[in-house]
């Protein structure tokens, strides 16, 4: 399992301790429960001998799911893991459908209204709606933890390749498919640019390997103009001939092409470094490249929250990870900025907002309900909750949704936070055994 975080009498985070040594410190009632997701203690005694450790933080920013590992760099243990499930999809959805109502609006047969004075000016950094709330999703967990366990220093991976790596020709042709860093940095980049695909049958989610348009042989170069992804059926089929006698005689134009949006996709990933920049932390800066030949070298299965152990050049040369059960944290917003519900046409359908506390709950509390036997749904049912007006909660667990909880059943165990929880089990834990 992973740790237990640890405070002190003044809330000050401790070294996280094991699960056994958390049972105990309760058992003994010299610690309270300070929080149940991620699980943290607080002492009920001094502990002013206690020395913390300083412990890395490590990051890798997706674009739905995000990665954070705690690592200990002496003993090479990932201390605690978490996969944080954005919802920048959703925000995008949620600012279409207000624009599609106020354009229909607009567009209705009313007097004539001037247009607006356009005096809206973008602040400078400004950030679309669904990638700020990633962004903000990070530096959230970010400060989070550095409150709940003694963080000395962040590892962060800033780009998906390194430019110097891919600009630089020198690369022998055999790096490419023989795990050098440079390597993967230039596979990296291949993929962003050939979409993930096989560039000749088109196929995708299988394994590909790196392709010279002009054979090494016929004196093709191992510059990445010359290069594109295939399968192996296709890298095979393709056998010693160009790109062009193949019959794709236009991917040679397309591989001289640079990567359009090299910059557009590291851009989200600089926004955030310059705002963990404020933590005050030191920041260490890696590439995705970096991070898939780590985790190749050590032989370690794909998952967001192993990525991010394995971020940066400070990962240890052996990383203890298998009794780590990562927290699933899912973003799920706070309230709704909208007064009332609407109807396709755009008038309101619902009455108008009201206060969001029912009976001394709000929607997203954890809580706790214990059922009579007498009672539908009878037994203890235990996760985050949707509040009702009459009473009659819906309480998410991990078996499924049940409904119609009366409020009087049920004891808070952790207020709404903005997230949601769930811990990988170990069964859900079992990796596919081609590691990708
Ligand atoms: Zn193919």
């Amino acid at each position: 399992m992973s740790r237990v975080l640890v405070l002190d009498q003044q809330r000050r985070p401790l070294m996280p301790c094991t699960p056994a040594r958390a049972r105990l410190l309760l058992k003994q009632h010299k610690a309270a429960v300070w929080r149940r997701y991620p699980f943290t203690l607080i002492l009920r005694v001094a502990r002013p001998d206690a020395i913390a450790q300083p412990l890395r933080l490590k990051i890798d920013p997706g674009s739905r799911t995000s990665g954070l590992a705690l690592t200990n760099d002496a003993t090479g243990e990932v201390v605690w893991a978490a996969e944080l499930t954005h919802r920048g999809e959703q925000v995008h959805k949620a600012l279409q459908k207000r624009a599609a109502v106020r354009r229909g609006r607009r567009q209705r047969h009313t007097r004539y209204r001037k247009p607006r004075f356009l005096n809206r000016r973008r602040p400078k950094g400004w950030l679309p709606p669904s990638l700020l709330s990633r962004v903000r999703n990070v530096e959230t967990w970010v400060a989070r933890l550095m409150r709940w366990c003694p963080i000395g220093a962040l590892s962060y991976e800033v780009a998906r390749f390194d430019t110097q790596a891919v600009q630089n020709p020198e690369i022998a042709g055999t790096a490419y498919q023989h795990g050098t860093l440079a390597g993967y940095e230039v596979k990296e980049y291949l993929l962003l640019k050939w979409g993930h695909r096989c560039a000749y049958c088109k196929q995708t989610g299988i394994a590909l390997q790196v392709e010279h348009l002009v054979p090494k042989a016929r004196g093709g170069s191992n510059r990445v103009s010359n290069l594109t992804l295939a399968c192996e059926r296709c890298n095979r089929k393709k056998g010693n001939r160009t790109s062009e006698e193949f019959g794709f005689p236009h991917l040679q134009a397309q591989a001289g092409l640079p990567l359009r949006d090299a910059a557009a996709v590291n851009s989200i990933r600089w926004a955030l470094y310059e705002r963990l920049k404020c933590s005050g932390l030191r920041i260490e800066t890696s590439t995705g490249g970096r991070t898939k030949w780590n985790r190749t070298q050590r032989d370690i299965p794909k998952a967001h929250w192993l990525d991010a152990a394995n971020v940066g050049q400070s990962t240890p040369p052996r990383l203890l990870w298998q009794h780590v059960r990562p927290l699933l944290i899912r973003a799920m917003g706070q309230q709704s900025r909208q007064m009332c519900r609407m109807d396709a046409q755009g008038f309101p359908r619902t009455k108008a907002k009201k206060p969001s506390a029912k009976h001394a709950f709000r929607t997203g509390d954890i809580v706790r309900a214990v059922v009579p036997a007498h009672l539908k749904n009878k037994g203890v049912h235990v996760g985050r909750m949707a509040a009702r007006a009459n009473g009659a909660f819906t309480i998410a667990t991990r078996r499924g949704t049940v409904t119609d909880i009366g409020y009087r059943y049920c004891t808070r165990l952790q207020r709404n936070d903005g997230y949601g929880y769930l811990t990988q089990s170990i069964r859900e834990c079992s990796f596919p055994s081609v590691f990708q």
